[in-house]
């Protein structure tokens, strides 16, 4: 398949690679175009333009946030507007309820299909074609770009034929994420400030009550202390639990977890750790701990 691949961050980067591996043509575009000479190497061809990559059915984004996505996908250089009809825009990026919604509306009305498939997993899952995709849309289009999902992903979740539902499934799960961070971060300060070693207290939690990847990944992550070089930054994190709130809200529903999450995020931003890893928001619970 012909494929346009938009945005080669931590994420996007390994998964261009994946597609390359499984055999698709690739032409990839970002903004900074270091990272599309390093894909090159790999066999891509090199875009100049947002324009340069909507010449096949299939154009992939995987970008930072709302901002980003509607930078190269409206306007007269857009996906939107360069994109032929019939042609298919896979948004893989964690993106909010309402863009999705304005996307979809926006492609239909271009002819061009619109599948929403926001990724579980962090990078080193996205390097090794293990990621979970979250996907919604059109049957006709999901069965068409089935095989890219096969080649970035070990299983693929279709939620329903509405786009936005798969962007509102992955920005609950990061909530969750985000709970599990913090409370793994509490709990941790409390038996160290008494002496107990984080890391042989993480190995006991997931040997026994909390054998979950995300309680191992973290877990080794906060009792390491190790929020550098940040595989998901904490500026992204403030960002998916805002756009969870925000959906919240919409749909009339309290998260008061999610509201005391923004605030744990917005201190550490205040601090300078933007850039951290976004499970860096347990620095805040040893600090309150006087550790
Ligand atoms: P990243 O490393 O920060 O990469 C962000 C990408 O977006 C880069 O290609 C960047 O271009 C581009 N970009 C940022 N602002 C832009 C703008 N205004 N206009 C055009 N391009 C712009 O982020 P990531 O970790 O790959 O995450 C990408 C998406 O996947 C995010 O929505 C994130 O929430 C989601 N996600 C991340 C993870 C994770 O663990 N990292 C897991 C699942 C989902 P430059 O190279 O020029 O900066």
């Amino acid at each position: 398949m012909h494929i346009g691949f938009i945005g080669l961050g931590n994420m996007g980067s390994g998964m261009a690679a994946n597609l390359l591996k499984a055999g698709h043509a690739v032409t990839a575009y970002n903004r900074s175009p270091a990272k599309v000479a390093a894909l090159a190497q790999q066999g891509a061809t090199p875009a100049r333009t947002v324009a340069d990559t909507c010449r096949g059915d299939v154009v992939q984004t995987m970008l930072a946030d709302d901002e980003a996505v509607e930078n190269v996908a409206f306007g007269p250089d857009g996906i939107v507007a360069s994109l032929p009809p019939g042609g298919t825009h896979i948004s893989s990026s964690t993106i909010s309820v309402a863009l999705a919604q304005r996307l979809t509306a926006a492609h239909a009305e271009a002819g061009q299909s619109y599948i929403a498939a926001p990724v579980f997993g962090r990078p080193d899952a996205a390097a090794a074609a293990k990621l979970f995709v979250i996907a919604a849309g059109a049957p006709a289009a999901l069965n068409l770009v089935s095989p890219l999902f096969d080649a970035i992903g070990q299983r693929t979740f279709v939620v329903s034929e509405q786009p936005y539902t798969a962007n509102l499934v992955k920005l609950s799960g990061n909530f969750l994420l985000a709970t599990v961070i913090e409370s793994l971060g509490e709990a941790i300060a409390l038996v160290e400030k008494a002496g107990v070693d984080p890391a042989g207290y993480v190995d006991i939690l997931t040997s026994t009550l909390f054998n979950a990847p995300a309680y191992a990944t973290y877990g080794d992550l906060i009792a390491r202390k190790s929020f550098e070089p940040a595989g998901f930054a904490a500026t992204l994190g403030l960002k998916d639990v805002r756009l969870a709130l925000q959906a919240a809200e919409e749909l009339t529903v309290p998260l008061p977890l999610g509201s005391l999450l923004r605030d744990r995020f917005l201190a550490l931003l205040a601090n300078g750790g933007g850039q951290l890893d976004w499970s860096a928001i347990t620095t805040l619970a040893g600090r309150d701990a006087g550790l």
